[in-house]
Protein backbone atom coordinates (compact mmCIF):
# COMPACT_ATOMS: atom_id res chain seq x y z
CA UNK A 1 0.00 0.00 0.00
CA UNK A 2 1.46 3.62 -0.67
CA UNK A 3 0.45 6.58 0.70
CA UNK A 4 -1.07 9.32 -1.78
CA UNK A 5 -1.84 12.89 -1.09
CA UNK A 6 -4.83 12.33 -0.21
CA UNK A 7 -5.94 8.85 0.09
CA UNK A 8 -4.23 5.35 -0.06
CA UNK A 9 -3.21 2.95 -2.67
CA UNK A 10 -3.95 -0.66 -2.52
CA UNK A 11 -1.79 -3.38 -4.13
CA UNK A 12 -3.52 -6.28 -6.53
CA UNK A 13 -1.64 -8.83 -4.34
CA UNK A 14 -3.69 -7.39 -0.95
CA UNK A 15 -5.38 -10.31 0.29
CA UNK A 16 -7.87 -8.34 2.37
CA UNK A 17 -9.02 -5.40 0.33
CA UNK A 18 -9.36 -4.38 -3.43
CA UNK A 19 -9.68 -0.31 -4.99
CA UNK A 20 -11.01 0.38 -8.36
CA UNK A 21 -8.94 3.75 -8.96
CA UNK A 22 -11.37 4.92 -11.49
CA UNK A 23 -14.25 5.08 -8.82
CA UNK A 24 -12.17 7.15 -6.15
CA UNK A 25 -12.76 10.76 -5.76
CA UNK A 26 -9.45 11.40 -3.87
CA UNK A 27 -12.10 12.82 -0.68
CA UNK A 28 -9.37 11.18 1.70
CA UNK A 29 -11.54 9.22 3.82
CA UNK A 30 -9.65 6.53 3.56
CA UNK A 31 -6.37 7.95 4.63
CA UNK A 32 -8.41 9.68 7.78
CA UNK A 33 -9.73 5.98 8.81
CA UNK A 34 -6.08 4.52 8.65
CA UNK A 35 -4.19 7.61 10.05
CA UNK A 36 -6.80 8.18 13.36
CA UNK A 37 -7.92 4.63 14.18
CA UNK A 38 -5.08 2.17 12.32
CA UNK A 39 -2.30 4.77 12.72
CA UNK A 40 0.19 3.09 9.89
CA UNK A 41 -0.37 6.47 8.05
CA UNK A 42 -1.31 4.62 4.79
CA UNK A 43 1.86 3.12 3.98
CA UNK A 44 2.18 -0.31 5.33
CA UNK A 45 -1.44 -2.43 5.38
CA UNK A 46 -2.52 -4.32 7.90
CA UNK A 47 -5.42 -5.50 6.51
CA UNK A 48 -7.82 -4.26 8.97
CA UNK A 49 -10.19 -3.13 5.90
CA UNK A 50 -11.15 0.16 7.95
CA UNK A 51 -10.54 2.20 4.99
CA UNK A 52 -13.12 0.39 2.94
CA UNK A 53 -15.02 0.65 5.65
CA UNK A 54 -14.92 4.65 5.29
CA UNK A 55 -14.58 5.06 1.65
CA UNK A 56 -18.34 6.58 0.73
CA UNK A 57 -17.62 5.99 -3.39
CA UNK A 58 -17.15 1.89 -2.70
CA UNK A 59 -13.74 2.46 -4.25
CA UNK A 60 -12.07 0.00 -1.32
CA UNK A 61 -14.27 -3.09 -1.35
CA UNK A 62 -13.65 -6.62 0.19
CA UNK A 63 -11.80 -8.49 -1.94
CA UNK A 64 -14.32 -11.22 -2.49
CA UNK A 65 -14.22 -15.24 -2.08
CA UNK A 66 -17.83 -15.21 -3.28
CA UNK A 67 -17.29 -17.74 -6.42
CA UNK A 68 -14.53 -20.27 -4.48
CA UNK A 69 -17.62 -20.83 -1.66
CA UNK A 70 -20.01 -21.36 -4.91
CA UNK A 71 -17.72 -23.73 -6.34
CA UNK A 72 -17.04 -25.82 -3.41
CA UNK A 73 -21.30 -25.80 -2.43
CA UNK A 74 -21.89 -27.07 -5.90
CA UNK A 75 -19.03 -29.72 -5.91
CA UNK A 76 -20.12 -32.93 -4.44
CA UNK A 77 -16.68 -35.03 -3.82
CA UNK A 78 -16.78 -31.89 -0.94
CA UNK A 79 -17.86 -31.83 2.42
CA UNK A 80 -18.59 -27.67 2.85
CA UNK A 81 -17.69 -26.49 6.75
CA UNK A 82 -19.27 -23.21 7.73
CA UNK A 83 -17.81 -21.48 11.39
CA UNK A 84 -19.42 -18.45 11.91
CA UNK A 85 -17.28 -16.18 14.27
CA UNK A 86 -19.42 -14.03 17.31
CA UNK A 87 -20.39 -10.77 15.92
CA UNK A 88 -21.56 -12.15 12.18
CA UNK A 89 -24.56 -12.97 14.25
CA UNK A 90 -24.87 -9.11 15.46
CA UNK A 91 -24.28 -7.79 12.17
CA UNK A 92 -26.15 -10.01 9.68
CA UNK A 93 -29.30 -8.54 10.86
CA UNK A 94 -27.81 -4.92 9.56
CA UNK A 95 -28.05 -5.94 5.83
CA UNK A 96 -31.97 -7.02 5.81
CA UNK A 97 -33.75 -5.35 8.81
CA UNK A 98 -34.31 -1.81 9.88
CA UNK A 99 -33.04 -2.25 13.49
CA UNK A 100 -29.49 -2.65 14.15
CA UNK A 101 -27.94 -5.32 16.00
CA UNK A 102 -30.56 -7.50 16.21
CA UNK A 103 -29.44 -10.92 17.39
CA UNK A 104 -29.89 -13.29 14.86
CA UNK A 105 -27.98 -16.70 15.53
CA UNK A 106 -30.59 -18.94 14.70
CA UNK A 107 -31.77 -17.41 11.38
CA UNK A 108 -27.86 -16.93 10.49
CA UNK A 109 -27.68 -20.86 10.48
CA UNK A 110 -30.71 -21.40 9.09
CA UNK A 111 -29.79 -19.08 5.89
CA UNK A 112 -25.99 -20.91 5.79
CA UNK A 113 -27.72 -24.18 5.80
CA UNK A 114 -30.06 -22.79 2.79
CA UNK A 115 -27.27 -22.06 1.07
CA UNK A 116 -25.81 -25.09 1.07
CA UNK A 117 -23.59 -26.03 4.03
CA UNK A 118 -23.00 -29.41 4.91
CA UNK A 119 -22.10 -28.33 8.62
CA UNK A 120 -22.52 -25.18 10.65
CA UNK A 121 -20.57 -24.75 13.37
CA UNK A 122 -19.83 -21.68 16.19
CA UNK A 123 -16.66 -19.81 16.46
CA UNK A 124 -17.94 -19.31 19.82
CA UNK A 125 -16.50 -23.18 20.61
CA UNK A 126 -13.43 -21.82 19.62
CA UNK A 127 -13.61 -18.84 21.55
CA UNK A 128 -13.56 -20.72 24.68
CA UNK A 129 -10.79 -22.85 23.66
CA UNK A 130 -8.50 -20.27 23.00
CA UNK A 131 -9.54 -18.56 26.85
CA UNK A 132 -9.04 -22.43 27.99
CA UNK A 133 -5.17 -22.18 25.85
CA UNK A 134 -4.63 -18.15 26.38
CA UNK A 135 -5.45 -18.47 30.16
CA UNK A 136 -3.43 -21.08 31.05
CA UNK A 137 -0.61 -19.44 29.41
CA UNK A 138 -1.07 -16.30 31.57
CA UNK A 139 -1.38 -18.41 34.56
CA UNK A 140 1.67 -20.02 33.58
CA UNK A 141 3.53 -16.42 32.86
CA UNK A 142 2.05 -15.58 36.02
CA UNK A 143 2.98 -17.99 38.29
CA UNK A 144 5.77 -19.68 36.66
CA UNK A 145 7.69 -17.10 35.21
CA UNK A 146 7.41 -18.68 31.54
CA UNK A 147 7.08 -15.89 29.22
CA UNK A 148 7.43 -11.94 29.74
CA UNK A 149 4.95 -9.86 30.95
CA UNK A 150 2.04 -8.64 30.27
CA UNK A 151 1.00 -11.02 27.71
CA UNK A 152 -1.16 -9.63 24.70
CA UNK A 153 -4.11 -10.91 22.95
CA UNK A 154 -3.23 -12.65 20.06
CA UNK A 155 -6.62 -13.10 18.22
CA UNK A 156 -6.80 -10.58 16.25
CA UNK A 157 -4.62 -10.80 13.01
CA UNK A 158 -4.34 -7.31 12.05
CA UNK A 159 -2.25 -5.81 15.53
CA UNK A 160 -0.69 -9.11 15.30
CA UNK A 161 0.72 -7.95 11.78
CA UNK A 162 1.10 -4.39 13.46
CA UNK A 163 3.96 -5.83 16.46
CA UNK A 164 5.63 -7.54 13.73
CA UNK A 165 5.90 -4.94 11.83
CA UNK A 166 6.27 -1.95 14.27
CA UNK A 167 7.34 -3.34 17.55
CA UNK A 168 9.17 -6.64 16.72
CA UNK A 169 10.66 -6.71 20.09
CA UNK A 170 7.46 -7.34 21.66
CA UNK A 171 6.64 -10.35 20.02
CA UNK A 172 7.23 -12.53 23.00
CA UNK A 173 4.31 -10.85 24.89
CA UNK A 174 1.93 -11.77 22.19
CA UNK A 175 0.24 -15.04 23.24
CA UNK A 176 1.25 -17.88 21.09
CA UNK A 177 -2.33 -18.98 21.19
CA UNK A 178 -4.06 -18.97 17.73
CA UNK A 179 -6.94 -16.80 17.00
CA UNK A 180 -10.60 -18.86 17.41
CA UNK A 181 -10.75 -19.73 13.77
CA UNK A 182 -7.06 -20.83 13.51
CA UNK A 183 -8.13 -23.64 16.52
CA UNK A 184 -11.49 -24.24 14.96
CA UNK A 185 -10.03 -24.75 11.48
CA UNK A 186 -7.28 -27.38 12.83
CA UNK A 187 -9.89 -28.95 15.20
CA UNK A 188 -12.07 -29.39 12.06
CA UNK A 189 -9.70 -30.93 9.89
CA UNK A 190 -8.16 -33.41 12.61
CA UNK A 191 -10.45 -34.02 15.50
CA UNK A 192 -14.17 -33.59 13.67
CA UNK A 193 -12.90 -35.09 10.38
CA UNK A 194 -12.22 -38.26 12.91
CA UNK A 195 -14.85 -38.54 14.62
CA UNK A 196 -17.17 -37.90 11.78
CA UNK A 197 -15.23 -40.32 9.26
CA UNK A 198 -14.38 -37.82 7.01
CA UNK A 199 -11.34 -37.95 4.87
CA UNK A 200 -9.57 -34.22 5.85
CA UNK A 201 -8.56 -34.29 2.11
CA UNK A 202 -12.29 -33.27 0.98
CA UNK A 203 -13.24 -31.20 3.77
CA UNK A 204 -13.60 -27.29 2.62
CA UNK A 205 -13.66 -24.29 5.89
CA UNK A 206 -15.25 -21.50 5.10
CA UNK A 207 -15.04 -18.87 8.17
CA UNK A 208 -17.95 -16.35 8.09
CA UNK A 209 -16.33 -13.54 10.15
CA UNK A 210 -16.79 -9.68 10.13
CA UNK A 211 -13.27 -8.91 9.77
CA UNK A 212 -11.09 -8.23 6.41
CA UNK A 213 -7.84 -9.09 8.50
CA UNK A 214 -8.95 -12.99 8.54
CA UNK A 215 -8.35 -13.51 5.13
CA UNK A 216 -5.08 -12.55 5.07
CA UNK A 217 -4.52 -14.59 8.56
CA UNK A 218 -5.62 -17.68 6.98
CA UNK A 219 -3.06 -17.75 4.39
CA UNK A 220 -0.30 -17.10 6.60
CA UNK A 221 2.13 -20.38 5.26
CA UNK A 222 2.88 -21.57 8.66
CA UNK A 223 -1.19 -22.44 9.60
CA UNK A 224 -0.91 -26.13 8.05
CA UNK A 225 -0.71 -27.97 11.44
CA UNK A 226 -3.68 -30.07 11.04
CA UNK A 227 -2.27 -31.43 7.52
CA UNK A 228 1.48 -31.52 9.13
CA UNK A 229 0.23 -33.62 11.88
CA UNK A 230 -1.38 -36.07 9.26
CA UNK A 231 1.33 -36.49 6.86
CA UNK A 232 -0.55 -34.24 4.21
CA UNK A 233 0.98 -30.32 4.36
CA UNK A 234 -0.41 -29.20 1.64
CA UNK A 235 -3.82 -29.34 3.35
CA UNK A 236 -4.72 -25.77 5.18
CA UNK A 237 -6.27 -25.23 8.25
CA UNK A 238 -8.74 -22.96 6.88
CA UNK A 239 -9.59 -22.81 2.94
CA UNK A 240 -12.30 -19.17 2.87
CA UNK A 241 -13.00 -16.38 4.94
CA UNK A 242 -15.99 -14.63 3.44
CA UNK A 243 -17.58 -11.50 5.37
CA UNK A 244 -20.80 -10.95 6.95
CA UNK A 245 -21.12 -8.51 3.65
CA UNK A 246 -20.37 -11.07 1.65
CA UNK A 247 -22.80 -13.74 3.42
CA UNK A 248 -25.35 -11.17 2.98
CA UNK A 249 -24.53 -10.75 -1.03
CA UNK A 250 -24.72 -15.22 -1.22
CA UNK A 251 -28.20 -14.91 0.55
CA UNK A 252 -29.90 -11.69 -1.38
CA UNK A 253 -27.93 -13.82 -4.96
CA UNK A 254 -30.56 -16.99 -3.48
CA UNK A 255 -33.38 -14.86 -2.85
CA UNK A 256 -33.47 -15.71 0.83
CA UNK A 257 -35.94 -14.03 2.50
CA UNK A 258 -33.88 -13.47 5.85
CA UNK A 259 -37.03 -12.04 8.30
CA UNK A 260 -38.89 -15.10 7.68
CA UNK A 261 -36.38 -17.61 8.12
CA UNK A 262 -36.67 -20.05 11.16
CA UNK A 263 -33.73 -20.33 14.19
CA UNK A 264 -31.90 -23.07 13.18
CA UNK A 265 -29.46 -24.97 15.64
CA UNK A 266 -25.54 -24.87 14.91
CA UNK A 267 -24.17 -28.15 14.45
CA UNK A 268 -22.61 -30.50 17.12
CA UNK A 269 -19.63 -31.34 17.97
CA UNK A 270 -18.58 -27.80 17.46
CA UNK A 271 -21.26 -25.75 17.85
CA UNK A 272 -21.92 -24.87 21.65
CA UNK A 273 -20.30 -21.96 23.14
CA UNK A 274 -20.36 -19.97 26.59
CA UNK A 275 -21.21 -16.21 27.08
CA UNK A 276 -17.07 -15.66 27.63
CA UNK A 277 -17.20 -16.88 24.00
CA UNK A 278 -20.26 -14.90 22.68
CA UNK A 279 -18.76 -11.61 24.32
CA UNK A 280 -15.67 -12.19 21.71
CA UNK A 281 -16.45 -10.08 19.42
CA UNK A 282 -17.01 -6.86 21.81
CA UNK A 283 -13.76 -4.58 22.78
CA UNK A 284 -13.01 -5.84 26.21
CA UNK A 285 -15.13 -9.13 25.76
CA UNK A 286 -11.82 -11.24 25.45
CA UNK A 287 -10.14 -9.64 28.31
CA UNK A 288 -13.54 -10.22 30.84
CA UNK A 289 -13.92 -13.94 29.78
CA UNK A 290 -9.98 -14.69 30.37
CA UNK A 291 -11.19 -13.17 34.12
CA UNK A 292 -13.55 -15.46 34.66
CA UNK A 293 -11.36 -18.19 33.68
CA UNK A 294 -8.33 -17.20 35.83
CA UNK A 295 -10.45 -16.56 38.87
CA UNK A 296 -11.89 -19.76 38.66
CA UNK A 297 -8.86 -21.04 38.09
CA UNK A 298 -6.85 -19.52 40.78
CA UNK A 299 -9.33 -19.92 43.41
CA UNK A 300 -11.34 -22.83 42.72
CA UNK A 301 -14.96 -21.33 43.08
CA UNK A 302 -17.23 -19.55 40.17
CA UNK A 303 -16.44 -16.15 38.59
CA UNK A 304 -18.68 -14.01 41.28
CA UNK A 305 -21.36 -11.49 39.58
CA UNK A 306 -18.83 -8.55 39.81
CA UNK A 307 -16.73 -10.82 36.86
CA UNK A 308 -19.92 -11.36 34.60
CA UNK A 309 -20.53 -8.34 34.62
CA UNK A 310 -16.80 -6.26 34.33
CA UNK A 311 -17.91 -2.64 33.73
CA UNK A 312 -14.25 -1.28 34.10
CA UNK A 313 -13.47 -3.12 30.73
CA UNK A 314 -16.81 -2.79 28.63
CA UNK A 315 -17.83 0.75 26.47
CA UNK A 316 -16.44 2.38 23.52
CA UNK A 317 -13.39 3.93 25.14
CA UNK A 318 -10.23 3.28 23.05
CA UNK A 319 -8.06 2.33 26.07
CA UNK A 320 -9.50 1.25 29.47
CA UNK A 321 -7.66 -0.28 32.29
CA UNK A 322 -8.48 -2.27 35.46
CA UNK A 323 -6.56 -3.90 38.54
CA UNK A 324 -8.38 -6.93 40.72
CA UNK A 325 -7.44 -9.54 43.38
CA UNK A 326 -8.06 -12.87 42.09
CA UNK A 327 -6.83 -15.15 45.25
CA UNK A 328 -3.42 -13.76 46.37
CA UNK A 329 -2.58 -12.03 43.34
CA UNK A 330 -3.25 -8.28 42.13
CA UNK A 331 -4.26 -8.85 38.77
CA UNK A 332 -3.38 -5.64 36.15
CA UNK A 333 -5.49 -5.33 32.90
CA UNK A 334 -5.26 -2.98 30.14
CA UNK A 335 -8.16 -3.27 26.69
CA UNK A 336 -7.36 -1.01 23.70
CA UNK A 337 -9.33 -0.88 20.00
CA UNK A 338 -7.49 1.04 17.80
CA UNK A 339 -3.79 0.37 16.85
CA UNK A 340 -2.96 4.15 16.79
CA UNK A 341 -4.08 3.50 20.77
CA UNK A 342 -2.08 0.79 20.96
CA UNK A 343 0.49 2.83 19.92
CA UNK A 344 0.35 5.29 22.03
CA UNK A 345 0.12 2.95 25.57
CA UNK A 346 2.96 0.95 23.81
CA UNK A 347 5.11 4.03 24.42
CA UNK A 348 4.12 4.71 28.02
CA UNK A 349 5.51 2.13 30.73
CA UNK A 350 3.51 -1.05 30.72
CA UNK A 351 5.78 -3.28 32.96
CA UNK A 352 3.74 -3.32 35.69
CA UNK A 353 0.72 -4.61 33.45
CA UNK A 354 -0.16 -8.60 33.40
CA UNK A 355 -2.36 -8.99 30.17
CA UNK A 356 -3.60 -6.08 27.54
CA UNK A 357 -6.18 -6.59 25.13
CA UNK A 358 -5.72 -5.00 21.61
CA UNK A 359 -8.38 -5.10 18.93
CA UNK A 360 -7.98 -3.17 15.71
CA UNK A 361 -11.09 -2.10 14.69
CA UNK A 362 -13.25 0.57 16.65
CA UNK A 363 -15.79 -1.10 19.22
CA UNK A 364 -13.60 -4.43 19.03
CA UNK A 365 -14.83 -6.67 16.09
CA UNK A 366 -18.92 -5.85 16.06
CA UNK A 367 -17.40 -2.95 13.74
CA UNK A 368 -15.00 -5.31 11.54
CA UNK A 369 -15.11 -3.56 8.32
CA UNK A 370 -16.86 -6.66 6.73
CA UNK A 371 -19.68 -6.33 9.05
CA UNK A 372 -23.12 -4.61 7.32
CA UNK A 373 -22.95 -0.54 7.24
CA UNK A 374 -26.98 0.16 7.16
CA UNK A 375 -26.07 3.06 4.46
CA UNK A 376 -23.96 4.65 7.01
CA UNK A 377 -20.13 5.31 5.89
CA UNK A 378 -18.62 4.73 8.42
CA UNK A 379 -20.75 2.66 10.34
CA UNK A 380 -21.83 4.84 13.74
CA UNK A 381 -20.99 4.70 17.11
CA UNK A 382 -24.62 3.78 18.38
CA UNK A 383 -24.63 0.63 15.53
CA UNK A 384 -22.34 -0.22 17.49
CA UNK A 385 -23.27 0.26 20.92
CA UNK A 386 -26.49 -1.73 19.48
CA UNK A 387 -24.10 -4.95 18.80
CA UNK A 388 -22.58 -4.59 21.53
CA UNK A 389 -25.53 -4.64 23.71
CA UNK A 390 -27.09 -7.50 21.94
CA UNK A 391 -24.29 -9.57 22.97
CA UNK A 392 -24.02 -8.76 26.25
CA UNK A 393 -28.02 -9.52 26.82
CA UNK A 394 -27.25 -12.87 25.14
CA UNK A 395 -24.06 -13.72 27.70
CA UNK A 396 -26.69 -12.32 30.27
CA UNK A 397 -29.71 -14.48 29.25
CA UNK A 398 -27.19 -18.04 28.98
CA UNK A 399 -26.40 -20.27 31.94
CA UNK A 400 -23.14 -21.12 30.80
CA UNK A 401 -21.12 -18.37 31.35
CA UNK A 402 -17.42 -18.84 31.72
CA UNK A 403 -15.29 -21.36 29.29
CA UNK A 404 -14.46 -24.04 31.12
CA UNK A 405 -17.58 -24.89 32.04
CA UNK A 406 -18.34 -25.63 28.37
CA UNK A 407 -18.58 -29.41 28.29
CA UNK A 408 -17.90 -29.67 24.59
CA UNK A 409 -14.77 -27.89 25.50
CA UNK A 410 -13.91 -30.57 28.22
CA UNK A 411 -14.76 -33.20 25.53
CA UNK A 412 -12.23 -32.05 23.10
CA UNK A 413 -9.35 -32.49 25.89
CA UNK A 414 -10.60 -35.64 27.00
CA UNK A 415 -11.15 -37.00 23.81
CA UNK A 416 -8.30 -35.34 21.62
CA UNK A 417 -6.29 -32.50 23.04
CA UNK A 418 -5.24 -34.41 26.33
CA UNK A 419 -4.91 -31.18 28.55
CA UNK A 420 -4.33 -27.33 27.96
CA UNK A 421 -0.33 -26.19 26.83
CA UNK A 422 -0.11 -29.64 26.52
CA UNK A 423 2.18 -31.80 23.65
CA UNK A 424 -1.03 -31.96 21.06
CA UNK A 425 -2.72 -28.46 22.03
CA UNK A 426 1.00 -26.95 21.41
CA UNK A 427 0.91 -28.55 17.93
CA UNK A 428 -2.46 -27.55 16.26
CA UNK A 429 -3.50 -24.68 18.79
CA UNK A 430 -0.62 -22.42 18.94
CA UNK A 431 1.77 -20.46 16.40
CA UNK A 432 4.95 -17.97 16.36
CA UNK A 433 5.04 -14.59 15.09
CA UNK A 434 7.83 -13.36 12.39
CA UNK A 435 9.65 -9.85 12.46
CA UNK A 436 8.58 -8.60 9.60
FE1 LIG B 1 -10.51 -8.32 12.53
FE2 LIG B 1 -11.62 -7.98 14.91
FE3 LIG B 1 -9.07 -7.28 14.47
FE4 LIG B 1 -11.03 -5.86 13.37
S1 LIG B 1 -10.64 -6.09 15.59
S2 LIG B 1 -9.13 -6.55 12.36
S3 LIG B 1 -12.56 -7.45 12.95
S4 LIG B 1 -9.92 -9.36 14.44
Amino acid sequence: MERYERCISVKPDNPAIIKDDSLCVECGHCLAACDENTGVDGYICINCGQCSAACPEQAIRVKPEIQQVKDALTDKSKIVVFSTSPSVRVGIGDAFLDKAGVYSEGKMVAAIKTLGADYVFDVTFSADLTIIEEGCELLSRILTGSGPLPQFTSCCPAWVKYVEKFYPEMLPHLSTAKSPIGMQGATIKSYFAAKAGLDPSSIITVNVTPCTAKKAEIRRPELNDAGILLGKPEIRDNDYVITTKELAQLMEEKNIDFASLPDMPFDSILGKGSGAGVIFGNTGGVMEAALRMAYQSLTGEKAPDSLLHFEDVRGMKGIKEASLNIGDSIIKVAVIYGTANAAQFLDGDISDYHFIEVMTCPGGCISGAGQPQMHTIPVTDDIRKSRIKSMYSEDERMTLRNSTDNPEIARVYSEFYGKPLGELSHRLLHTGYNRR
